[in-house]
């Protein structure tokens, strides 16, 4: 017999996970965080909530990669 549950009964449940941004605990299907606001994705094995990919983050990493490669090449390029 197992009587300490700890956060134990937090894992694999799919009711409620935490936010990875403010660690408050929210409902297992939400998609945003109740707290902070911010978008959050699946549950991991811990109960942890998932960030998800953010897009215009990655547009603008990949534009401004994009453009640095574009000024080495008009600086450097023959
Ligand atoms: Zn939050």
């Amino acid at each position: 017999m197992d009587g300490n549950d700890g956060a134990g009964w937090l894992k694999n449940s799919g009711a409620i996970k935490k936010c990875p941004y403010c660690n408050s605990f929210v409902r297992g299907d939400a998609v945003r965080c109740d707290v902070c606001r911010r978008r959050i994705g699946a549950a991991d094995g811990n109960g942890l909530a998932k960030k998800p990919m953010d897009i215009a983050a990655y547009l603008t990493a990949a534009g401004a990669l994009a453009a640095l490669a574009a000024y080495l090449r008009w600086a450097f390029g023959g």
